[in-house]
């Protein structure tokens, strides 16, 4: 199972025409696989990993944007702070803290979105909706940028749950914008898979992360 080229152009053609930014999701693949996309014009890839992103970006064309998807530990910012685009799972007080710090050394401004806890299963990171306006902190962190919000729904089949989860994160957004929490107006918002980004569409969402449905099914790694 390879690359769906077909799969690619259809979904960059729906997704144009709603001004919805693709991120392919490039976890498990190869460099031979991004670079199939990258070849069709893709340049927003999403890792989880910070040792696999590390390997990738060491080896793949410096004007690919990398985003970084997954559940990141503090102690590994420093390693991507010199080269990433945009931090998804920004999901704690320490973590927005040691961006901050990471970034002022590098001199720069990180770009990031604050994860969102919309799913009902406990183990979900992010923040609740209702703290956002509780983060009084973000004003004193000169090296992040709040770009806006991320949030995963549910792993289900239940469509009005998820539709449900993924209101409340526009919501939450929309509330931030009108209440003006982070003194500028949020223009991401991430959310939506291979599964659900249509859903997610329907709801909103400016920016969705998509795998599967682009490179194949995914092997755990051993
Ligand atoms: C793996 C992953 C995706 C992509 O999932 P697919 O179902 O393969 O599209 C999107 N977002 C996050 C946070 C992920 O970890």
């Amino acid at each position: 199972m390879g690359v769906n080229i077909t799969a690619y152009k259809d979904i960059v053609k729906e997704l144009q025409a709603q001004k919805v930014t693709l991120v392919a999701v490039s976890k498990f693949k190869s460099a031979e696989d991004i670079m199939e996309l990258y070849e069709l014009g893709q340049r927003d890839f999403g890792e989880n990993f910070v040792q696999e992103l590390l390997l990738k970006q060491e080896v793949l064309p410096k004007d690919i944007r990398w985003h970084f998807i997954g559940h990141l530990q503090s102690n590994k910012v420093k390693y991507i702070a010199p080269f990433v685009h945009l931090i998804h799972g920004v999901d704690s007080k320490k973590l927005l803290a040691e961006i901050n710090k990471q970034a002022l050394k590098l001199d720069k401004v990180i770009h990031c979105l604050l994860q969102i806890h919309i799913a009902e299963e406990e183990t979900k990171f992010g923040f609740g909706s209702h703290e956002l306006s509780e983060l009084h902190e973000i004003h004193e962190l000169p090296g992040i940028k709040i770009d806006g919000l991320m949030g995963m729904a549910s792993f289900t089949d239940d469509e009005q749950k998820i539709k449900k989860e993924f209101g409340e994160l526009k919501k939450a957004f929309d509330r931030a914008n009108q209440l003006s929490t982070f003194n500028h107006q949020l223009s991401t918002l991430s959310m939506g898979m291979s599964s659900d980004y249509q859903l997610a569409i329907q709801s909103g969402s400016t920016m969705v992360r998509i795998g599967s449905l682009l490179f194949g099914s995914r092997n755990q790694p051993a």
